[in-house]
């Protein structure tokens, strides 16, 4: 396999889709649910690929196309080759909530200093740490890997590509339920990545905060730590959340200015920090971790206040879980707001404790004496017993405000995905 590693030193970068040939690139047919790479190979070279990586025999010609076992392997070891060519720091992010908003954080601190390789958007599965690992090249300093799991050793599969010096695992929490078989699992396999850091002999950022996590600790790794007491490296503490969070840290003799950072949610709280400590350690002024994390804006559904023609939204429909929805009920319970009115979409793919996870979310915004509605098939299953309002879609949720309009609400939009509470903004 090795000699073929070598070829694509001859091109200008690898390509796993025909759709985005570009001259000269080096193209690993992957095989997916729907597709089969092996049927584009010849395509990708017509349109400018040099040379093809197929896993049917019956493809390869020795001279353009390339016979291996399996072309994801390849790529995979491609990517663990080309990386350790290189002996820059890797920080490995993962965790249940909070990857990618750390990973941007991070990346805006370090990018301060350092020239800097970063998962793009959420990149972070078995194909997404290999693609990224291939774009490292003599100019950077750093790399920074989001590395998500939805099944016991995904993470260890990541760590063996991305050989990470330091990492960081955000929180523990429950998701992707359905995978992982069970909540011990989804520790087990975030756990994977304190293995590979302290065989790598490098260094774990962590939330001293976070029993969880601190009680899984690999014995004699250094660390550095970031909390709310005294004996964190960073400690950190909130001003306000209004519903923008400002904050303010110090480490040693230093104490920052308050930081009025653009981003709601106390559990960014944490998310900052993180991307402090990092900074931090790293050595990047003070004064530049600060600006960095006030300029930082959130995207893509994440944590997002939008003023829409009637209300104030805070959209943040672009997942849920029971832990990410627990800890943004127990935020909006905090905003010192007149009028406050939430919107739950359905947690999906929670396997079989489905309901008892929905009935807790339940509970909490009733004891947190939250008023809202909630949207799905599975609140819309509990609503009877519950005494709740409940409407199955989203589109029946839409005709129902449409007839009942909130006037000068803060609304908190949250459920997963597939709900798409985001279509909710138009109306209100
Ligand atoms: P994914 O698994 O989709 O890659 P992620 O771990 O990258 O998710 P983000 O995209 O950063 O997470 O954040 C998604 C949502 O998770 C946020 O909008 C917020 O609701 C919640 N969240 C973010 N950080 C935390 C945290 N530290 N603790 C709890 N919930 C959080
Ligand atoms: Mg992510």
């Amino acid at each position: 396999m090795e000699e073929l590693f070598q070829l694509y030193y001859e091109c200008s970068e690898v390509s796993t889709d025909t759709r985005k040939i570009t001259k000269n690139s080096f193209f690993i047919a992957l095989r997916g649910e729907n597709f089969d790479g092996n049927k584009y190979a010849d395509q990708a070279i017509e349109k400018g690929a040099k040379y093809a990586i197929v896993d049917d025999e019956s493809v390869a010609n020795g001279k353009t196309k390339f016979h291996v076992n399996n072309s994801l392997h390849f790529l995979q070891k491609l990517a663990q080759y080309h990386r350790n060519t290189f002996s820059i720091p890797v920080i490995a992010i993962t965790g249940t909530n909070g990857k990618t908003t750390t990973k941007e954080l991070t990346a805006a601190v370090l990018n301060k200093k350092f020239n800097i390789l970063f998962t793009e958007g959420n990149l972070n599965n078995h194909i997404g740490v290999p693609l990224t690992l291939l774009q490292l090249n003599k100019n950077h300093d750093l790399a920074i890997i989001e590395m998500g799991a939805s099944k016991l050793g995904d993470i260890k599969e990541l760590t063996d590509i991305a050989n990470p010096t330091h990492g960081i695992i955000t929180n523990i929490g429950h998701a992707h339920i359905e995978g992982f078989g069970s909540p011990e699992n989804i520790v087990k396999t975030k756990t994977e990545l304190y293995s590979a850091i302290k065989e790598n002999k490098g260094l774990l950022f962590y939330n001293s905060d976070d029993s969880v996590l601190a009680n899984k600790l690999p014995a004699s790794c250094p660390t550095q730590t970031y909390g709310t007491t005294g004996t964190a490296d960073i400690i950190g503490e909130i001003l306000e959340l209004s519903p923008m969070l400002s904050f303010q840290w110090k480490t040693g003799t230093y104490m920052s200015p308050q930081i009025n950072t653009q981003i709601i949610g106390k559990y960014n709280f944490y998310n900052m920090l993180a991307a402090i400590c990092i900074g931090n350690h790293f050595e990047v002024k003070q004064n530049d971790i600060n600006t960095a994390l006030a300029e930082y804006k959130p995207s893509n559904n994440r944590s997002q206040l939008e003023k829409t023609s009637y209300n104030t939204v805070i959209l943040d429909a672009y997942n849920a879980n029971p832990t990410s929805v627990k800890s943004a009920l127990e935020n909006f319970a905090e905003i010192s707001s007149e009028n406050k009115l939430f919107v739950l979409g359905d947690m999906l793919e929670l396997g079989e404790n489905t309901n008892q996870y929905h009935q807790e979310v339940i509970q909490l915004a009733k004891s947190l004496n939250l008023q809202g509605v909630f949207v799905g098939n599975i609140y819309s299953s509990l609503a009877k017993v519950n005494d709740i309002l409940a409407f199955d879609s989203t589109e029946t949720a839409k005709d129902f405000f449409a007839t009942a309009l909130p006037k000068d609400n803060l609304i908190l939009l949250k459920g997963s995905r597939g709900i798409g509470l985001e279509k909710l903004i138009e109306i209100l």
